[in-house]
């Protein structure tokens, strides 16, 4: 088997290879960075997980050690699908190149044009990008893309999906013809067929297996619901979620349910809190630092539920997902693949669990069809469409000294809380877009601030209050007769650690 050390790559690459803890190369890494290495063209079909970006960055690295960069003329350029990627990309050259000197800029939406713009001025070696925000700058006058000896598109068929191929295309065409390309995708529509014909010359072409569909670790199943659409319908899902991530209990470590529509993911990720579950959304309209905070965090273990889109979640490397939960089932059926390869990976054991509509029973056929086999119906767990909340999950954050303010005054302005969400949630359930068109639409200082509110409210207020009464295992007061059973649960298994 090959090793790092076989490669041709320079010395002090090969120690940053070694330091991040990798001796074996993958196969997309054996088999892409000989050929870019020796200046070929790169064709490489594979996703992520498979170890794609280091393929790019490594060869990249070495190639870009020699020569210096020029003003406003970065010497080469990575073009990603959305910010998250982009970052992600950004922060392999940072592991790599940290024994050799390498000069960086990420141009992405929510990051301000001023100190991209510096860092251009000064001139760097590698510039990465969002297709939308490097057009900008280039139209504003502050970039040249003559200089670029290596150019690499990742992620191409989702950056299809995002109507960005213009884009690329006029981004080809303002680079050298001479420079070298290494280009990524997880398929090859006909699309990225034509495009990687018209732009790739005489490319290697390296496709890997897709690990998504070979995962058998991952145990699907399928939940329907009764009622179709509209208000009811939302309801009835968001109950079926709450209870379908009650169900899994403990084994349920953190999850990602995927939504298709952003105003969907806030939706479900605020009822979600409102119900005590620890959960935050992630889309395109949150600004970028809330998204980093929030990604952050799950990675962390700090939020034990991420509700995203597919556009949000694509290309993020999580490494330990116990459950996914699709709300909605995906209405292109490789994102299914996609979303459920989040979970059981690097052959661990993983959890899909897919809500469907009875009106979207065509789609879980086409997802059927694709995967090449049918997923277990599961009983859906039984739901109370009032809504009234049943259970008294609280976040990490709140547990401790100000556990008994929480129980006591909480609960009246829980429930009230609660119906309020609901409320929102309700109104708020018009004019859904498409997630997919969320990648590079503007940010949203409200909701970012709702959010941030939402994150850090409970522990604020509670702990303003100076709620610390959880000494010397106070008897529960103020309840009634009525006091819900997770209550007295909760408060016996605290006092018994
Ligand atoms: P990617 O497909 O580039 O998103 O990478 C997926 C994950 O694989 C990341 O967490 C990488 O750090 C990790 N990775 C990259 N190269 C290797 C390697 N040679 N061996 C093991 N893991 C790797």
């Amino acid at each position: 088997m090959t090793k790092f050390t076989d490669l041709a790559l320079g010395p002090k690459i090969l120690k940053a290879v070694e330091e991040a803890g990798y001796e074996t190369p993958t196969p997309i890494q054996a088999g892409a960075i000989p050929p870019a290495l020796e200046g070929r063209d790169v064709l490489g079909i594979a996703q992520t997980g498979t170890g794609k970006t280091a393929s790019f960055t490594l060869p990249m690295i070495h190639m870009l050690a020699r020569g210096r960069a020029r003003a406003r003329m970065p010497r080469s350029l990575v073009l990603c699908p959305t910010r998250e990627l982009a970052a992600q990309v950004a922060e392999n050259f940072d592991t790599y190149s940290k024994n050799v000197k390498l000069t960086k800029a990420l141009l992405i939406g929510g990051v301000s044009f001023k100190e991209q713009d510096q860092l251009i001025d000064r001139g760097v070696d590698v510039l990465i990008a969002t297709p939308g925000r490097l057009l900008d700058h280039f139209e504003r006058g502050k970039l040249l893309l003559t200089g670029v000896q290596v150019m690499v598109v990742d992620e191409a068929d989702r950056m299809l999906d995002m109507g960005f191929i213009p884009d690329i295309e006029r981004i080809f065409s303002l680079t050298p013809f001479t420079r070298q390309t290494l280009f990524f995708s997880a398929t090859m529509a006909p699309e990225i067929e034509r495009i990687t014909n018209t732009f790739l010359s005489n490319p290697v072409r390296i496709e890997v297996a897709r690990q998504a569909t070979a995962s058998e670790t991952i145990a699907q199943e399928v939940v329907m619901t009764k009622t179709a659409r509209g208000e009811k319908g939302a309801r009835e899902k968001r109950a079926i979620l709450r209870g379908v991530i009650e169900r899994e209990g403990e084994k349920m470590t953190n999850g990602i349910v995927f939504c298709n529509r952003k105003v969907d993911v806030d939706i479900v990720a605020k009822s979600l809190k409102k119900y005590g579950f620890d959960a935050a959304p992630i889309h395109g309209d949150l600004d970028q630092s809330q998204r980093t905070r929030t990604l952050d965090q799950f990675r962390d273990g700090g939020l034990k539920i991420l509700v995203a889109s597919d556009v949000a979640a694509r290309g993020l490397d999580i490494p330990s997902v116990s459950h996914v939960f699709n709300y909605d089932v995906p209405t292109h059926s490789e994102d299914y693949v996609h979303r459920i390869g989040r979970t059981g990976r690097a052959g661990r054991d993983g959890k899909a669990v897919m809500i469907c509509a009875p009106s979207d029973e065509k789609l879980l056929d086409a997802i059927e069809k694709l995967i090449d086999k049918a997923i277990p119906r599961a009983d859906a767990p039984e739901v109370q469409l009032d809504d009234k909340p049943q259970r008294g999950r609280r976040k990490k954050d709140d547990e401790g000294s100000d556990e008994g303010e929480s129980r006591g005054r909480g609960r009246g302005r829980r429930r009230k809380d609660e119906a309020k969400a609901e409320e929102i949630v309700e109104a708020t359930n018009e004019n859904a877009a498409p997630a997919e068109a969320e990648a590079e639409v503007a940010s949203e200082p409200a909701e970012a601030r709702s959010d941030k509110d939402n994150t850090r409210g409970g522990r604020g207020r509670r702990g303003g209050r100076g709620g610390n009464d959880d000494r010397g295992g106070n008897k529960v007061v103020g309840m009634g007769d009525h006091m819900p059973s997770f209550i007295a649960k909760s408060f016996e298994e605290r006092k018994a650690g």
